[in-house]
């Protein structure tokens, strides 16, 4: 089994990288992505176990980037070689400008009366904490009844601490990915939120302008039609296939590793291959 879209306890994963690789051997995948947000973390502290044991561990990761105003999840994939030390360098000023916005945001709660660190969000999230560890410090504190109320009352665009990160342009991303050797793919297109399937087909094609080269047509989010749709507009654009569950362990506990929520997701090994040979 195949599964190209998984996450450790480097970003938003609840899994360390070892017991990521355990949890996907036991559940019978073979090859594995580990697709974290803005860091190879995860993947390079998994990777000499996953070789140990007979994984195949993919290089990939997951950036949050920005087009027309909305964030915009593009994977990288590294299937030959691991990127270039130049991307790993600007993703430490990616993760510093986290950390600046990660400090306003404190500085935010404060003045709303929260009592919240820096050091006990970064205990959480260590170098890639984000918003959901503000969320679960909250609920731990009882300042909320749930994660989603966190977001909705502070955390959310409209949330009362709410505070801008500087993102990434998608075709900055699209491009340095390219440059570090990578394929860019387009992360699970249903949560782009677009009307219609012209309006889809179009925003697609902009992206592949851009210089994308894949769509991640499986994923737990995607029902049959969703998937029937993007393997068409793969084919459509000359975009390579991906797809992958998602996974966030126990955060996310209804997505499984490898066949994602309720076996809505499988991989055909074949993807792996025309990913390995860069053709669509
Ligand atoms: P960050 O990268 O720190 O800004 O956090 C982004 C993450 O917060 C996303 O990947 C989601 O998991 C979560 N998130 C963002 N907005 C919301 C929202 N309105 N409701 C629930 N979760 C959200
Ligand atoms: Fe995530
Ligand atoms: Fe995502
Ligand atoms: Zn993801």
């Amino acid at each position: 089994m195949v599964d190209l879209h998984s996450h450790t306890g480097a970003s938003d994963g609840s899994d360390a990288p070892f017991t990521l690789v355990d949890n996907a051997l036991s559940a019978g995948v073979t090859a594995l992505s580990i697709t974290d947000h803005d860091t190879f973390a995860g993947y390079y502290a998994a990777k000499p176990y996953a070789l140990s044991k007979g994984l195949d561990l993919l290089c990939g990761i997951e950036l949050s980037t920005k087009y027309l105003g909305q964030t915009i999840h593009l994977l990288g994939y590294f299937p030959r070689a691991e990127p270039a030390a130049a991307f790993g360098e600007w993703l430490l000023i990616l993760q510093t400008k986290r950390r600046d916005r990660n400090q306003r945001l404190v500085e935010n709660l404060q003045k709303l009366g929260v009592k919240i660190t820096l050091a006990e969000v970064e205990a959480l999230g260590k170098t890639m904490a984000g918003r959901p560890h503000f969320a679960m410090i909250l609920l731990q504190k009882r300042y909320v009844k749930t994660m989603q109320e966190a977001f909705d009352k502070y955390l959310a665009e409209n949330g009362r601490a709410f505070t801008e990160r500087e993102e990434v342009p998608l075709e900055e991303g699209i491009q340095r990915v390219r440059e570090a050797g990578g394929i860019p793919a387009i992360a699970h297109p249903a949560r782009l939120g677009r009307r219609t399937a012209a309006e889809e087909a179009e925003w697609i094609e902009a992206a592949v302008e851009m210089g994308m080269l894949g769509l991640e047509v499986r994923h737990s989010d995607h029902d049959a039609t969703a998937v029937k749709r993007y393997t068409a507009l793969a084919a459509r654009f000359g975009l390579l296939t991906t797809g992958g569950s998602d996974y966030h362990g126990t955060y996310k506990p209804d997505i499984k590793l490898g066949t994602g929520k309720f076996g809505n997701v499988s991989v055909p090994t074949e993807w792996l291959e025309r990913l390995r040979a860069n053709v669509s």
